[in-house]
């Protein structure tokens, strides 16, 4: 299994599922939630409209799946991040497995993830970075994990805790 970080949008990702920081209700208003419908199509809200009307909304932690639309992706993977101050940092750990585990279930081959909760959810990326580098470390049957960043500064963070976390 290889891990990269890079930086950029990722809605370009060459990768067969896309992880999503989305919310519990799945209304991916803002954010890369909202870069990945505008990008993939209205089809995945519709989706994501009709899992929460089936199941109810997710919690904190949890994921749930989409098709990706007109990316190259085969499927959005919605995985619900803490809010900083109200939920804790073990729910970013749980949310960051609960996308590999899912990516597994799929039998995909590679994943792409955002720096989850690091934005309009303010969780300060050292600590999303710590939960990455701590879960990417575990077993995984995938062949590429890749870690997309938005900002330079998220980037630099990530590449710095990588780097001590081995
Ligand atoms: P959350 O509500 O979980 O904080 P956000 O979407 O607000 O989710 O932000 C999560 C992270 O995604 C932030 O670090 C933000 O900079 C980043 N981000 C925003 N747009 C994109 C994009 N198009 N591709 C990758 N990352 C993005």
């Amino acid at each position: 299994m290889i891990v990269y970080l890079t930086k950029g949008d990722i809605t370009e990702i060459e990768a067969d599922a896309i992880v999503n920081a989305a919310n519990s209700f799945l209304e991916h208003g803002g954010g890369v939630a909202y870069a990945i419908v505008r990008k993939g199509g209205k089809e995945i809200q519709e989706e994501s409209r009709e899992y929460v009307r089936k199941h109810g909304p997710l919690k904190t932690g949890e994921v749930a799946v989409t098709s990706a639309g007109k990316l190259k992706a085969k499927y959005i993977i919605h995985a619900v991040g803490p809010r900083y101050g109200i939920e804790g940092e073990e729910k970013l750990e749980e949310a960051i497995r609960n996308s590999l585990r899912k990516a597994e279930e799929l039998k995909v081959k590679s994943i792409a993830l955002p720096a989850i909760s690091t934005g309009i959810y303010g969780y300060p990326y050292e600590v999303c970075a710590r939960k990455m580098a701590k879960v990417l470390k575990e077993n995984w049957n995938l062949d590429k994990i890749i870690v997309c960043l938005y900002t330079n500064d998220a980037y630099e963070v990530f590449k710095r805790i990588f780097k001590e976390e081995g």
